[in-house]
């Protein structure tokens, strides 16, 4: 799960991060007020869950309240493209007005998991700020990395390590360890994903301040993370993903036409593979996971097909736990009551399939069965090239 810029902040300010004073405004004479409070000049920053803001035009700065107003009147309800939004883009409707704090420095420090060394990877830079992507593509070596395993402890020689990778010196190299140290048990204590502040600025006096910051929590998580989960935003997901995420489904929106309905994260990904080999782009990640129920199964179909960019659906089930009676049934309910005409191929494998089969045929509804993912996959791809053909006209 996202969150924006300014939870990100009053999450890791809790744990001792260094911020910027200042308030979220969502109408640009709130944002002036906040400046008024503020009395010094601001920055207006954008609040989206996408990074790029800055190159993108996403964050302004005003040295007076009036100027404030204009910044957070020109960015409010306008739509953000950066390279993490998407070619679509995102609607901007908060802005955060900060004091705005002159760096004499900006850098970079980030924490993630790294599945291959099974450890909390913290990275760091002297050469942070908004080109710090393209710079390090270009030169690797540009981030310091440290490592701490699963089950491990941070150790104070990780965060000195750190902090002269970050080229600090004296009272400002004492300040980069807390920072560091800071970060490391926010990332533990709210079972995140991701942590990044960028820049993490050194002001002139030498004292470090996080201008920027970005979390990510994991989804799994968010049942033992209440706190956590009350951040949520769900006018910055797609409103099937937050559909999905009621029926405890795991969808992810992509940008082809062809929609998915699986079992099992690793079904999915062989799904959306086969898909691409015979020539089709899928819509979508639907996974329905394991013990779904009749109602679930019918509600992942009615996602499915209520995305306009859904021409064709393929359903691959494989059976274990699942029974495809289960999800036969689902489809069937979903198919009637949606009206859906789009070509829906099906493959049932594994337990109670040929009751499955038969619930589908017994339906009389124009299902296209399917035995072994490629022929399916072939199928799929061939029908929604039919429909697309009649669809055009030509
Ligand atoms: P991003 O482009 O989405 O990562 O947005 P950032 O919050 O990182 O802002 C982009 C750039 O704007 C930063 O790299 C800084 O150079 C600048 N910036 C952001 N906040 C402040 C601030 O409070 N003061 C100053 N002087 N610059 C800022
Ligand atoms: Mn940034």
């Amino acid at each position: 799960m996202k969150v924006h810029e300014f939870q990100a902040k009053s999450v890791l300010a809790g744990f001792g991060v260094p911020i910027p004073r200042g308030d979220v405004a969502d109408s640009p004479s709130a944002a002036r007020a906040v400046a008024e409070r503020l009395g010094s000049p601001v920055v207006v920053k954008a609040q989206i869950h996408a990074g790029g803001r800055g190159l993108a035009g996403g964050i302004k700065t005003a040295a007076t309240p009036a100027e404030a107003e204009t910044s957070a009147a020109s960015l409010l309800g306008s739509l953000l493209v950066t390279p993490q939004t998407g070619p679509r883009g995102k609607r901007v409707r908060l802005v955060l007005v900060e004091e705005a704090v002159n760096a004499a420095r900006e850098l970079y420090l980030g924490l993630a998991i790294d599945p291959s060394k099974e450890a909390i990877v913290i990275m760091a830079s002297a050469v942070g700020g908004v080109g710090i992507e393209e710079a390090a593509t270009r030169a690797p070596g540009l981030i310091y990395k440290e490592y701490v395993p699963a089950g491990g402890r941070f150790q104070d020689s990780q965060g000195r390590e750190i902090a002269s990778a970050l080229g600090l010196e004296g009272k400002t190299f004492e300040q980069g360890v807390k920072v560091a140290t800071a970060l490391y048990r926010a990332f533990e204590a709210t079972d995140a994903s991701l942590v990044e502040t960028n820049p993490l600025a050194a002001t002139g006096r030498g004292d470090l301040m996080a201008l920027d910051a970005r979390m990510v929590f994991d989804d799994n998580a968010l049942g033992r993370r209440p706190d956590i989960r009350a951040l949520r935003d769900p006018g910055e997901e797609s409103p099937l993903e937050v559909e999905a995420s009621r029926s405890n489904l795991s969808y992810v929106k992509l940008d082809g036409d062809v929609g998915c309905m699986v079992n099992g994260a690793g079904l999915a990904m062989a799904t959306m593979d086969i898909i691409q080999q015979a020539g089709g782009r899928p819509a979508n990640f639907l996974d329905v996971g394991g013990g779904v129920t009749e109602a679930a199964a019918a509600n992942a179909f009615k996602i499915l097909v209520s995305d306009p960019d859904v021409k064709g659906a393929l359903i691959n089930i494989f059976g274990g736990i699942v029974r495809c009676d289960t999800i036969a049934a689902g489809i069937v309910r979903a198919a009637r009551e949606t009206g859906s005409r789009i070509p829906v191929v099906i493959r049932l494998e594994g337990t109670n399939a040929d009751e499955g089969k038969a619930i589908l045929r017994a339906s009389g509804l124009a299902f296209h069965p399917a035995d072994g993912m490629r022929a399916a996959a072939e199928k799929i791809v061939s029908l929604v090239r039919a429909a697309g053909r009649r669809g055009s006209g030509t």
